[in-house]
């Protein structure tokens, strides 16, 4: 442990935040400090990128598990441990004929905030990310280190915080279970197995919260929240005016690319929270200089504020739609372009366009707003994924995009390969 604190000051010293000061509410400063030191050194290269069954997986767990200690929180993982280990394979080269296939095994950090309580409360997010790339990177060239700082650096901060805050409240009607899971990147691995296998009865799940990329919050403060639809509690909360001025955007479903999806599936009321795709995304440039620090105070004030408004009883469990996992199976083509996802208006606001792909040869640009694929109107991003659904490989058709300040319509022509 020593080594890491060492590590941690160097780090500190070194790094240069910017100070905006014109926040009108500036959080309390060690706070803000605690949170930089948590994101600066999850995402420093020391920590090589976090990929699962690595040593930087190794060094980020134990850095949690200092963390949790700190804070005070208990082990409770496997055998009275701070860790759940779980298999993962990875297939390196989905189009090769004789598929690579990686396995290892990962690491669950897992810590525990026991107030004698029935039920629990689990709040959580991923810690690994892609190492020095691999097939989940959008970065072209040579392997670099991808630090992941947004994603998910900023969750495990997020996280701490909560932990530090529920342990120091009057909030003892639920125990507090507070998990950093691993394999992520890989497909979701270490929260499978943990939902398949918890270390604590499932059926005294309460719900479930989720970070993922927490850090990037905008200046119109959009917070992207989904689940809203996996239980009757959700809603009426998050439509109140929160105090930290967020604007939140809720969607129903409880199926997404993140670890809540493997709780939901067990029946679990969930929440997942994330502040945007960004053009840092998956890339070696999403580094701690770019986090906005105070947004994800004011994500992490806003779940503690939840969590106190959902105290009581145990929530019911409500089914969601799900059309989206559905949808994306049957997936035969891609425009090869990163969604905005918290863009509030109407069709579906590209944030960037991958080199070289399909959308990028039709002649699509950053920030194009998608109107219509075909013949399907783009209402909205599930809108944008129904029409995807109806072309396959070898199909061309005409997209409609709204371009610039001025908003120009542009017609361009897309052939899916
Ligand atoms: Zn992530």
């Amino acid at each position: 442990m020593k080594n890491i604190l060492t590590l941690t000051f160097i780090f500190i010293s070194s790094f240069s935040f910017a100070q905006d000061g014109k926040m009108a509410q500036t959080p309390p400063a060690e706070i803000l400090q605690q949170i930089k030191i948590d994101v600066v050194y999850l995402a420093s290269d020391y920590l090589q990128g976090r990929g699962t069954g690595t040593i930087g997986e190794e060094r980020a767990a134990d850095y949690i598990v200092h963390r949790f200690q700190q804070i005070g929180l208990k082990p409770k993982g496997e055998n009275q441990t701070w860790f759940q280990e779980f298999p993962f394979f990875e297939i390196t080269n989905p189009h090769a004929t004789d598929k690579g296939r990686i396995e290892g095994k990962g690491k669950n950090v897992i810590g525990f905030l026991d107030n004698g309580a029935k039920n629990t409360v689990i709040v959580g997010g991923h810690y690994d990310h892609l190492g020095m790339g691999g097939s989940g990177s959008l970065h072209a060239g040579e392997p670099e280190i991808h630090n992941g700082a947004d994603d998910n650096a900023s969750g495990i901060a997020a996280m701490f915080r909560i932990a530090e805050y529920l342990k120091n409240s009057n909030l003892k009607s639920n125990n507090y279970m507070f998990i950093a899971f691993s394999g992520e990147e890989k497909g979701l691995f270490g929260s499978k197995y943990f939902a398949a296998n918890p270390t604590i009865d499932i059926e005294r799940i309460n719900y479930m919260f989720n970070m993922d990329m927490v850090g990037m919050l905008n200046e119109e403060k959009v917070l992207a929240v989904q689940g809203t639809g996996t239980s009757p509690t959700w809603k009426p909360i998050l439509e109140k005016k929160n105090a930290q001025g967020l604007d939140i955007k809720g969607r129903e479903s409880g199926v997404g690319p993140s670890d809540h999806t493997s709780f939901y599936l067990k029946d679990i009321p969930v929440l997942h929270f994330f502040t945007g795709q960004h053009s840092h995304y998956h890339k070696p440039s999403d580094d701690s200089e770019n986090l906005n620090y105070e947004g994800i105070i004011s994500v992490a004030d806003f779940m503690i504020s939840l969590v106190e408004q959902a105290d009581g009883s145990k929530l019911t469990f409500t089914k969601t739609k799900d059309s989206s996992e559905k949808k994306a199976a049957a997936f035969k083509v891609t425009l090869g372009v990163m969604p905005d996802y918290v863009y509030t208006g109407k069709g579906m606001r590209v944030d960037s366009v991958i080199k070289g792909r399909v959308g990028d040869k039709g002649g699509l640009k950053n920030g194009d707003v998608i109107m219509k694929i075909g013949d399907i109107n783009v209402e909205d991003i599930y809108k944008y994924m129904e029409g995807l659904a109806k072309f396959k490989k070898g199909d061309s058709t005409e997209v409609v995009v709204l371009r610039g300040k001025k908003l120009k319509k542009k017609k361009l022509k897309v052939t899916f390969e």
